[in-house]
């Protein structure tokens, strides 16, 4: 592998500016700039040199092959945050026969060289994006390892089955009864029910890392833009007097309490003959039925039945005009029965959550499901196809932590990862 470096750090003015590199010669290419730095793991204080002149005071480390991000040797050093100085640093390090490494490239070395795995890279990458507290806390579960040791433990359930199968499958040829033994059956029931619980917990897990989405529904003029508006604090949506301003789905994410919320102002749904309108409309009231939870808005307590689903809030709208009626009367202008409309519907929604398990990708859950469904109906089977039944299941598992079958998502992971990951 050549030698990449990256910024590790965002670009721009900052404390400092930390570069790292990674492949055979990293440390070399390092210590050409800064002097020796003689035991891996450890920091240096040192100039940063150019020939005789002084680039920048910097601390460097390496770290060696096997015992670093990517499983290479790697090399970082962290310079005062000046855009000027890792400009000539980085500079220097391409004298040295490095090159800028692509986006996610560190991360891709991690995994082609078994320091991560698929399900953990994934992880990472929730992680680098998590805007949320529940954001943060299933990406540094998935991130650290625990789908991965979970997944270990099923292959070991499945190796043990498989080896008391083979057993009966050698046996099969001789006089022996073929028996496979109960235990088997125990193990692989064992597998089944972990495998069901962690789908099932997928939907729930799904909705931490994508968001909640809500559907503010409601005749024109009700008060959406506005009541986004307040809750966003900000001014998204078009607040206007005339009716249907707002033509298309708006959509504001929010923080709520740690929960990602998508906010949708579907004020696009509303009568009309415009044919091209009338697609629009479809699409923003499918959009609408499909999400979460939807509050239906409006002044006077006006609902379109035919949108109305359980569990969904029904809001009163400009409390500071109208007497207020039903659990949730707000006032977008005073801010009255806003706090307590949000705190309700993180209640809700911090419900649903509840049962999450690990398994938060699509991905993810398909491999699962896969190894799932080769569990199932295998009672009774002879142990030929028992057998058959095992390997599908732990070649499902492989796919899961991307030790077959990676190649179609690695390019799409890693993309969407920053260069210096
Ligand atoms: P939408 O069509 O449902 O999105 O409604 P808008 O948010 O555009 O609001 C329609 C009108 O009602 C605007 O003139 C707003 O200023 C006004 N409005 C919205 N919410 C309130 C409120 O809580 N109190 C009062 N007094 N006026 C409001």
């Amino acid at each position: 592998m050549d030698l990449i470096y990256a910024e590790a750090t965002p670009p721009g003015r900052g404390g400092i500016s930390v570069i790292r590199l990674s492949g055979a010669g990293a440390r070399a290419a390092l210590e050409r700039l800064v002097g020796d730095l003689p035991q891996a793991r450890h920091c240096y204080f040192r100039d940063v040199k150019d020939a005789d002149e002084v680039v920048d005071q910097a601390l460097a480390v390496w770290f060696e092959e096997g015992l670093s991000f990517t499983g290479e040797e790697v090399a970082e050093v962290h310079l005062h945050g000046a855009p000027v100085i890792a400009k000539r640093v980085t500079y220097l390090l391409e004298q040295e026969g490095a090159r800028q490494a692509e986006a996610g490239e560190f991360t891709r070395r991690a995994f082609m060289s078994g320091r991560m795995d698929l399900a953990e890279v994934e992880g990472l990458g929730d992680l680098l994006e998590a805007e949320t507290e529940y954001q943060r806390q299933l990406a540094v579960r998935s991130a650290g390892g625990e789908l991965s040791r979970k997944a270990e433990r099923w292959r070991e359930l499945l190796i043990r089955a498989g080896a008391m199968v083979e057993v009966s499958v050698d046996f099969a040829d001789e006089e022996v009864p073929d028996e496979v033994p109960d235990e088997v059956f125990e193990l692989l029931g064992t597998l089944r029910e972990e495998l069901r619980e962690q789908i099932s917990g997928f939907g729930a897990a799904e909705r931490i890392r994508n968001g909640f989405e809500i559907a503010i529904i409601g005749p024109p003029n009700a008060g959406k833009s506005s009541l986004i508006n307040r809750i966003a604090r900000r001014d998204v949506a078009l607040v206007s007097q005339v009716a249907g301003t707002t033509r298309d789905v708006i959509e504001v994410r929010l923080d709520l309490k740690g929960l990602s919320v998508n906010l949708l102002d579907t004020a696009g749904i509303r009568e009309t003959t415009d044919e091209v309108e009338q697609m629009g409309v479809d699409l923003a009231r499918k959009r609408a039925l499909a999400a979460d939870l939807r509050l239906h808005l409006s002044e006077h307590g006006e609902i379109d039945e035919s949108m109305r689903r359980d569990g969904d809030f029904v809001v009163q709208s400009k409390a500071d005009l109208n007497e207020a009626v039903g659990e949730h009367s707000v006032s977008s202008k005073s801010g009255a029965g806003i706090d307590k409309l949000l705190d309700n519907i993180f209640e809700v929604l911090s419900q649903r959550v509840v049962g999450a398990g690990i398994v938060s990708h699509e991905r993810q859950v398909r491999a699962l499901t896969e190894a799932y469904e080769s569990l199932c109906d295998i009672e009774g089977l002879p142990p030929e196809f028992l057998a058959e039944s095992i390997r599908r299941t732990g070649s499902s598992l492989d796919k899961l932590l991307g030790r077959i079958g990676a190649e179609e998502y690695l390019s799409v992971i890693f993309s969407s990862f920053c260069i210096g990951k």
